[in-house]
């Protein structure tokens, strides 16, 4: 018998006859033998739906009210899925983030758990009982609802999961796998059967929305098996004690298995960056400091930063990228500032996208970046900013050419599936 912590997301649980088998699945897994800890996501497209309300009810809304409104999503799934689970004959019940509880900090929006006392968890999985937990959120230190950011349902798993000692957190998704790139934007992408947690960690943070970046830092921190897998899948299908999907592993784990490594693990993209221009910032010592320092006050990360060589007038230009959903706090904290700040104008601009390649092959081997640079000049491809890390390569372009970036340098590092 094991202890497992099985999640499903958005898609997999769009209405009632997707949430009925999802629950085939659990009831399959629990008659396997297995403890089994269910953690859903709101159907896809609810959670858009409840922040464009937020938005036009108030532009500048306030975290903490966005958490009421978004959490709700889940409570609706998860109160479905149990009922459902009830009608095949299971016994579940539904556990609300308060409930537990799941306790986070107080960054609205985007909490981090913080504790997590499984205690009545593991006695109602211990009497039989499926728990049917409800992703994104949790509580602040003063009662109130939180979420955990976009896709935060992955990490409610992964720490469900590590509180409970789960020996396994299946992540039931729409694909059924981690591939080297969006499947749905390149139909010769592969699927891989082993991704270490470093580089599942890269790939996620620079846009492989397949997992949320934080329920990947947790795993490898908690040493949470992690698979990911599909639920699109009829009784026939290999059972997930078989590990038909990804397996998120070790360094140690990958190098003691036959998979070949390749320099380049996969390619990512992601459109929710905006980048914002600020034009003639005084070139002295503290400038930059007094635009980043009310952003990070506030919570918004700031990923790229160019700072241009002052021309003349001891003035230079100052770009850097945001997630789209702070700009608009991020242009209003900037343009109470501008007279502190000293610019002279402001440039915002959503339509790009930053295209990253990842992989540990690239510690050791020189000419990944400038294979990149040249495979899209080649397209007539421009570049905005470049970044880059131990082993990643970023760069910032124009949106409308992301997915044939993508897909070239897909080809270009040897990626393509065989035909
Ligand atoms: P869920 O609703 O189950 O949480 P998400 O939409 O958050 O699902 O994540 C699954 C999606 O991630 C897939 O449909 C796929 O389009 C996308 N995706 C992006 N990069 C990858 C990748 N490298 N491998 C697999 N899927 C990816
Ligand atoms: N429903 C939330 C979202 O769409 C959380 C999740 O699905 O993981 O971001
Ligand atoms: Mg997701």
């Amino acid at each position: 018998m094991a202890r497992i912590v099985m999640k499903f997301g958005g898609t997999s649980m769009a209405g009632t006859e997707r949430i009925r088998r999802v629950a085939g699945i659990v009831k399959r897994q629990q008659e396997a033998g297995h403890e089994v800890a269910v953690v859903v996501s709101a159907m896809a497209g609810e959670t858009d739906r409840l922040v464009n309300f937020c938005r036009e009810a108030n532009a500048l809304y306030d975290p903490a009210e966005y958490d009421v409104v978004v959490a709700s999503g889940e409570q609706v799934t998860s109160g479905l899925l149990a009922l459902t689970l009830q009608a095949m004959g299971c016994k579940a019940r539904s556990w609300l983030g308060w409930q537990l509880p799941i306790k986070t900090d107080d960054a609205h929006a985007k909490a981090r758990i913080e504790d997590f006392d499984s205690e009545a968890l593991l006695a109602s999985m211990a009497a039989g009982e499926i728990a049917v937990i409800p992703g994104f959120q949790g509580v602040s230190p003063d009662n109130r609802i939180t979420t955990l950011g976009r896709g935060g349902s992955d990490t409610s798993a992964v720490a469900v999961a590590a509180a409970v000692k789960a020996d396994r957190c299946d992540i039931y998704t729409d694909v059924d796998g981690v591939y080297t790139t969006d499947p749905r934007i390149v139909a010769k992408a592969r699927k891989l059967p082993l991704v270490t947690y470093e580089e599942m960690l890269e790939l996620a943070s620079v846009g492989s929305k397949v997992l949320q970046t934080r329920s990947v830092s947790l795993a490898m921190k908690e040493n949470v098996r992690v698979q990911v897998l599909s639920s699109f899948i009829d009784e026939n299908a290999p059972a997930a004690d078989t590990l038909p999907g990804t397996m998120i592993v070790s360094d140690e784990e990958l190098e003691g298995s036959d998979m070949e490594r390749q320099l380049i693990t996969g390619i990512a993209a992601d459109k929710n960056e905006a980048k914002v221009t600020l034009t003639r910032v005084p070139d002295r010592p503290g400038a930059v400091a007094a635009i980043f320092a009310p952003l990070a006050e506030s919570n918004i990360n700031v990923d790229m930063i160019i700072q241009n060589v002052a021309k003349d007038k001891g003035e230079t230009d100052v770009t850097f990228t945001v997630p789209q959903a702070d700009l608009v706090r991020a242009q209003s904290l900037l343009e109470e500032r501008k007279e502190a700040i000293g610019y002279y104008r402001m440039i915002a601009d959503s339509n790009v996208a930053k295209i990253s390649v990842v992989g540990v092959g690239m510690r050791s081997h020189a000419g990944v970046a400038s294979t990149m640079f040249k495979t899209l000049a080649d397209r007539g491809i421009n570049i905005i900013a470049i970044s880059t890390s131990e082993i990643k390569v970023s760069v910032l372009i124009d949106t409308d050419e992301t997915e044939l970036a993508v897909r070239v340098l897909h080809t270009a590092y040897g990626l393509d599936a065989a035909a």
